[in-house]
């Protein structure tokens, strides 16, 4: 099995150094590891959720150093903000020793939705136009076409906060363009050690996926070596009773197929 989203201490709000969470991948037997911190964001938005711009490139060469030096498959990628902002050098997306890019929506006109600190605004607005506005985001970002993988796909719900209204409108869209694309979206654990509960995306969107042709990446997002591989038993049940059968990986950016 493969883990394609771990991060590093240089995000600020992780910790352990790569080498941590390779050991872990090691222990949980997987045969890749890929790592995607976050990649640095203006100043007034990083609140210690992104590595600095002068960091982007220790973080490049700290995994270069050591990707060799063991018996995995170790993986160099980005976790990206949609929009785009000016302090992440775009020439990494054009550098070949970044296997895959991951696009991620945190942000909802500047609102850092999925932070702790900033719980309380989903009481101050319309939770279902809060929906509306992070899947629209959504649909950009996977139409930009910069992204092999979309991260966490409704990382809205997070702290539990859900839609009122049904969002298939919104969603089926985003979707039907990601399995034209071929753009993978993620199956991400980490939702079950947050308030919510629940894998993302949810079971019926990855039914949706499967669907339409959607390639799938698995993720723990760890921000603690002991994270790695995280309740990957379960995504697995719910993936296979989905329909599907492989998994995407990449390799300086292409994509190939994983059978499960
Ligand atoms: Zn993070
Ligand atoms: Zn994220």
């Amino acid at each position: 099995m493969i883990d394609y989203h771990v991060h590093t201490y240089l995000c600020d709000h992780a910790s352990g150094t790569p080498g941590d969470y390779i050991e872990k991948a090691l222990k949980a037997r997987l045969f890749e590891i890929g790592f995607s911190d976050h990649a640095p964001l203006p100043e007034h938005l990083r609140n210690d959720i992104t590595m600095e711009p002068e960091e982007t490139e220790i973080y490049c060469s700290m995994l270069e150093g050591i990707k060799d030096k063991y018996p995995i498959a170790v993986k160099i990628g980005f976790e990206v903000d949609y929009p785009l902002h000016p302090t992440f050098d775009t020439q990494y997306f054009h550098d070949n020793r970044i296997d895959y890019m991951i696009g991620s929506c945190h942000f909802i006109d500047g609102w850092a939705f999925d932070h702790p600190l900033f719980v309380d605004e989903y009481n101050k607005r319309d939770i279902n136009q809060v929906y509306r506005d992070y899947y629209n985001i959504v649909f950009d970002m996977v139409n930009s076409g910069l992204f092999d993988i979309i991260g966490h796909f409704d990382l809205v719900k997070k702290f539990g906060y859900r839609a009122t209204v049904d969002l298939t409108d919104h969603i089926l869209p985003i979707v039907k363009l990601a399995g034209k694309q071929a753009t993978a979206i993620e199956i991400n654990t980490s939702g079950l050690r947050k308030p919510v509960k629940e894998i993302y995306p949810s079971y019926d969107i990855i039914k949706l996926m499967f669907e339409n042709n959607v390639p799938i990446t698995l993720g723990s997002d760890a921000h603690a070596p002991e994270e790695v591989a995280y309740n990957f038993y379960d995504a697995l049940l719910l993936i296979k009773r989905a329909g599907y059968k492989k998994i995407a990986g990449y390799s300086k950016r292409k994509q190939y197929s994983i059978i499960l």
